[in-house]
């Protein structure tokens, strides 16, 4: 029981479950005040302290999906928090055990002798609301990779939208061609994955166009040079977008 596996289990009791209140209320901040537990943050502090919250848990989980997929081939079970992102982004594993020695677990015994684990941020330890919001973004996330069913969780290619999936993916078998919601999928087939291929080609070689007539000789050869360029740009894009090599430049010098 001891490190993640019981980060899931929030305190128990009356009152006490994160989730509780947040399923009578629709409106997606008041939602997000309850799950990062923001109702106590003075209002001007809360919209920065929710952006923080949702872009780090964002972050998070695109490079956890990330992991499991290259050129195009997604295998949710292939997801590994050891996994070195493209762009210098630290691994999960790295930014998981920095929040450990922050914010060691906490154990609680219940009246029948079981255990209760869990790792929420200790206050001390995140004083600064938007630090605080972050962590609140890493235990969610941990509570997420606790969650047995969590392969299901998936990010359409083509609107970026997360969405869960009726069943689990199977293990043996990896889904080609890219991964799409059923809005996107019901879109056009074959043809949107062809079409979201050309789309994001296209874009590259319009970052490409761009930054050509900016090369100087002393920047090397002109198609690596283009090619680094043109990758600073593709690692903002999910992991599908693919990085390209000086022979793409050459490839597409016509384009
Ligand atoms: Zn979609």
């Amino acid at each position: 029981m001891a490190g993640w596996t019981g980060a899931a289990q929030a305190p128990q009791g009356p009152g006490k479950s994160p989730y509780a209140p947040a399923l009578g209320a629709c409106d997606v901040e008041q939602v997000l005040d309850y799950v990062a537990e923001f109702q106590d943050l003075p209002s001007e502090i809360r919209p920065a302290a929710r952006l923080e919250f949702s872009s780090a848990l964002r972050a998070l989980v695109d490079q956890w999906i990330d992991s499991g997929k290259s050129d195009g081939t997604e295998e949710a079970w292939k997801r590994n928090i050891k996994w070195q992102p493209p762009n210098g982004q630290k691994p999960i594993v790295e930014t998981l055990s920095d929040y450990g020695r922050r914010n060691p677990p906490h154990a609680e015994t219940r009246d029948d002798g079981r255990f209760d684990i869990w790792m929420l941020p200790a206050p001390s330890a995140s004083k600064s609301p938007l630090r605080r919001a972050r962590d609140m973004a890493l235990y969610h996330f941990v509570c997420l990779l606790d969650y047995p069913r969590r392969e299901r969780l998936s990010r359409c290619d083509e609107c970026g939208t997360y969405f869960f999936r009726s069943r689990a993916p199977r293990k043996d078998t990896p889904i080609y061609h890219g991964t799409f919601c059923d809005r996107c999928k019901n879109k056009g087939g074959a043809k949107r994955t062809v079409d979201s291929r050309s789309r994001q080609t296209k874009e590259k070689i319009g970052w490409a166009s761009d930054c050509w007539p900016k090369w100087m000789k002393w920047k090397g050869l002109r198609s690596a040079w283009v090619a680094e360029q043109v990758n600073r740009r593709v690692v903002r894009h999910p992991i599908c977008w693919g990085t390209v090599t000086g022979k793409w430049v050459t490839r597409h010098e016509q384009d």
